[in-house]
């Protein structure tokens, strides 16, 4: 099994909506994303989804809408040959304390378990929360320039540097896959 990539979902997969994604009529992918995602697939990459949907917990969004979405996202994908390996959500709100809301690393925790994953692998995520998770978990960690990117792109510290920065999920496959075909190079 190749290494896992997990993904952001709004901001990285789908335009970010600064009040929450609270419709499926307010999912927009970004240009590239989904074929990107699904490049990363058909691969032989297992790629996971892991976003934080904080607007369950305080009441703004629907769980059954963040369902709903999360299908037709898969739903898309796989429309292009691709598929996603899971989709993991924390729906809680910060003050719960939860282990799963990034950058606590319990998604990426549970789906190693679920799904057997090998350790390693990559982040692509365009917040600093992302890029700690991604530190956190051992994770090579790349930052996307599209939603909260840019902005957040100036507030990582030491502890969310991230080792590479990409202008999209489009850019940022194209890293992933161009990295393995290097390492291949080295070990032939
Ligand atoms: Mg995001
Ligand atoms: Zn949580």
């Amino acid at each position: 099994m190749l290494e896992p990539v997990f993904l952001d979902r709004d901001g990285v997969i789908n335009e970010n909506v600064p009040a929450y994604v609270r419709s499926v009529d307010a999912w927009i992918p970004i240009p590239g994303s989904l074929e990107a995602a699904a490049s990363l697939s058909t691969a032989g990459h297992p790629v996971i989804v892991v976003t934080n949907q904080s607007g369950i917990g305080r009441g703004l969004v629907e769980a059954s809408v963040v369902e709903e979405i999360n299908a037709l996202m898969s739903e898309r994908i796989r429309a292009l040959g691709g598929r996603l390996s899971g989709v993991y959500c924390c729906p809680h709100r910060p003050d719960e304390g939860c282990s799963c809301r990034k950058p606590a690393t319990g998604l990426v925790d549970a789906s190693r378990r679920e799904l057997g994953l090998p350790p390693g692998g990559w982040l692509v995520g365009d917040a600093v929360s992302d890029m700690e998770l991604g530190r956190r978990t051992g994770l090579t960690t790349i930052l996307v320039m599209t939603g909260r990117g840019a902005v957040q792109s100036r507030l990582c510290g030491p502890e969310s540097e991230p080792d590479f920065r990409a202008g999209d999920l489009a850019e940022a496959a194209r890293l992933i896959l161009g990295a393995r075909r290097t390492a291949c190079g080295r070990t032939r």
